[in-house]
């Protein structure tokens, strides 16, 4: 490819409304442009890139025994009543009327027209087990878009879905969907972790998220380097600990006046922050919902969805905690509560000797709590957020927690879709069952995002060759220079036939500007023809490593040549 003739022009600045370090480098690189929010154009050097990671997907889906097929975008209401997940998917659900007033959806997913695909041609145990595929766009109307293809409105994704007679057969389906996608990420070049995963809305029995991570992931995942666990936070278990040993002093009440704050609080008593109890008073399909935790941690509220079986609470607001328990938010507190609260504890709270509580009355507190005595426990639960440091569930190590990418999902759903479908199968005992399925998904646009995460640095991006644009960049220092055209031209022929990837930048333009651009979009090998040709010379440049070295002109294409192939090795 010439690049005078490409269309390929990157920005001079930084685009002002992107955070994230993908986002930034994609858009000035000239890889994505903007059509709306969390919509995006792909030139053709990022449709290049979505072309490589597929192929590297597709042949991985090939080997494990999966079939492609292609299902419509636009999904008719009727399969999504099916599931209920018509009323039940939320304001994420793209819908949108026909001609005559029949709904439709823009799949985010497609467990549901799947289902109806094998359901209208299989019906026996013999057929199975199945894998099956597709690479389309999706469309979910996140309510904040956000970080590029990070959090996309439309985006790139594969999905497969198994269908096995057995919850048996079907674990050997999952198993080796995932250690596809295992193979698909290390071909990638992408370091992930396998997270154990909440089943979440989807629904199932089994899940594992292929992770990265980045500052600008939507999950907490926490990882034990001691024994390997790894886990989405909201699923990590924090359990009771020992009851402290301390001398349960007299309850006192004292004024704490216009002290709202647990950090003002525990300076102005001082006591640790893990002493006084925060409150945190929520509101669930009209319902006040108090939760009692300790003063240095935090509420996370998957795991609160999880105790309550609804996502569908919020914080109380002012007028509400008023209405309620007559006082203001920085004095709840577990006394004198009218009948209709409940009251959670956080496993966190139990066996903290001498707490400080404030009860409801405005500018006071209580100090030397001890629950026996002055209080009763009441229903414990796990709704405390994981940090750094807390015990493994496995083997009591410090936890590690990290911010990270989802690229990978992977859910054993059992019947969930197959039964109210009623997608039956005869088994072999000549039974009628729903047969047990399982769905993958990978975030094909979402991997171009998190390849340059990984691989940047303050020039630019720095593609691993698989996946790069073009693996060579042929640079003509000086256009009008007749040798240096000259061997660059050759140089450039030359690389064609030997079957590599490969761009020249002849267009018309200071050496900077070719320089500049070639490390912020990303290749690999660079090679560089300038004054050096005098000497039968070029200069190479290796991104990765930042390595420069001169070649011998008759010998320069070779030997990256050899380079990249054992990159893709
Ligand atoms: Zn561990």
């Amino acid at each position: 490819m010439r690049w005078s003739r490409y269309f390929w022009y990157t920005l001079k600045e930084d685009p002002a409304d992107a955070e994230a370090t993908s986002h930034k480098l994609l858009v000035k690189a000239g890889f994505l442009k903007q059509v709306a929010s969390g919509i995006y154009q792909y030139t053709p050097p990022a449709l290049k890139v979505i072309k490589k990671i597929e192929a590297i997907v597709r042949k991985e889906m090939e080997r494990s025994g999966a079939q492609e097929v292609l299902l419509s975008v636009l999904n008719p209401s009727e399969l999504w009543k099916e599931t209920g997940r018509w009323d039940a998917y939320g304001r994420e659900l793209f819908v949108l009327k026909d001609r005559h007033g029949r709904d439709y959806c823009l799949g985010p997913t497609h467990e549901e027209e799947i289902t109806d695909l094998f359901r209208s041609f299989v019906n026996s145990y013999k057929k199975l087990p199945v894998i099956l595929y597709q690479i389309q766009v999706k469309f979910r109307d996140e309510k904040r878009p956000r970080f590029g293809l990070i959090r996309a409105r439309e985006f790139i994704m594969k999905d497969a879905y198994s269908f096995d007679e057995d919850e048996f057969s079907a674990m050997i389906s999952y198993e080796a969907m995932k250690f596809a996608y295992d193979r698909i990420f290390k071909k990638l070049r992408l370091k992930t972790l396998i997270a154990e995963a909440s089943v979440g809305t989807i629904g199932g029995k089994m899940s594992h998220e292929f992770i990265v991570l980045t500052d600008y992931g939507e999950a907490l995942v926490a990882f034990c380097e001691n024994c390997g666990y790894c886990a989405n936070a909201e699923i990590v278990p924090l359990k009771k600990q020992k009851e402290e040993q301390e001398e349960e002093k007299p309850v006192e009440k004292v004024p704490t006046p216009g002290i709202t704050t647990i950090a003002q609080l525990s300076d102005f008593l001082k006591v640790p922050a893990y002493k006084i109890l925060k409150v945190v008073l929520y509101i669930s399909k009209g319902e006040p919902i108090m939760v009692l935790i300790r003063g240095d941690r935090e509420v996370d509220e998957k795991k609160l969805e999880a105790v309550l079986g609804t996502d569908e609470f919020r914080l109380a607001d002012d007028q509400e905690v008023q209405r309620l328990l007559g006082t203001s938010k920085g004095f709840l507190g577990p006394f004198n509560l009218p009948p209709n609260v409940r009251v959670l504890w956080d496993n966190s709270v139990y066996g903290v000797k001498n707490m400080v509580s404030a009860f409801n009355e405005i500018d006071y507190h209580y100090i030397n709590i001890n629950a026996g005595r002055d209080i009763q426990y009441g229903e414990f639960v796990d709704v405390c957020l994981v940090e750094e440091g807390d015990p493994c569930p496995k083997c009591g190590a410090p936890l590690r927690v990290g911010r990270g990418l989802e690229l990978g999902h992977i859910f054993l759903l059992g019947t969930r879709y197959s039964e109210p479908m009623k997608a039956l199968i005869k088994d072999r005992f000549g039974n009628e069952k729903p047969v047990v399925m399982g769905c993958y998904g990978i975030g094909i646009s979402r991997c171009l995002s998190a390849i340059v995460e990984q691989y940047h640095d303050k020039k630019g991006i720095k593609f691993p060759t698989v996946v790069a644009p073009f693996e060579l960049d042929i640079i003509c220092v000086n256009q009008s220079d007749e040798e240096q055209k000259g061997v660059a031209e050759k140089l450039y022929t030359y690389a064609m036939e030997l079957g590599l990837d490969v761009i020249y930048d002849d267009r018309d333009e200071s050496p900077g500007f070719k320089f500049a651009d070639a490390e912020l979009c990303g290749f690999p090998y660079i090679l560089v023809v300038g004054k050096k040709v005098k000497e039968g010379k070029v200069e190479l440049w290796i991104r990765q490593t930042g390595e420069r070295k001169d070649l011998p002109i008759d010998n320069a294409v070779q030997e990256v040549s050899a380079l990249i192939q054992k990159d893709k090795l």
